[in-house]
């Protein structure tokens, strides 16, 4: 694992939302992008070496909609930057721990992207990701 990459904060609204992490954060998002087949639209914004990821549902039965109607807004998710999406994923299978999807998929941000499943990690919705080459 390189370092945090990113956490993913799941919000009700960008539009209200991205008002708070701006002025919260004094900066803008450098980035707003779908992921249609994922059902979530997301907000980036670069703290340092890490980023922030807000994610709001674009559609009723978006994983971040359900997520919202259990859990409530907040922390969603904690992405680690890795160099070798592939290496990872194996080691971690060997390590015992579960997958949601064993195959990286393309995500925001020009990014592989692999989530572990939270029974595995102690409640907590793991992302790993590679950048794109
Ligand atoms: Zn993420």
């Amino acid at each position: 694992m390189m370092k945090i990459e990113h956490l993913g904060i799941a919000v009700k609204s960008l539009e209200t939302s991205d008002g708070l992490f701006e002025r919260l954060l004094g900066t803008q998002n450098y980035k707003k992008e779908s992921v249609e087949r994922e059902g979530v639209t997301t907000s980036f914004y670069q703290v340092g070496e890490s980023k922030i990821e807000l994610v709001e549902a674009s559609n009723p039965e978006s994983p971040i909609a359900k997520f919202l109607d259990k859990k409530g807004e907040g922390i969603h998710h904690i992405a680690f930057g890795v160099d070798n999406i592939f290496d990872e994923i194996e080691r971690l299978k060997k390590e015992g721990f579960i997958f949601i999807s064993e195959e990286p998929k393309d995500g925001a941000d020009n990014k592989l992207v692999v989530f572990l499943h939270p029974k595995s990690t102690n409640g907590v919705l793991v992302e790993l990701c590679q950048e794109k080459p």
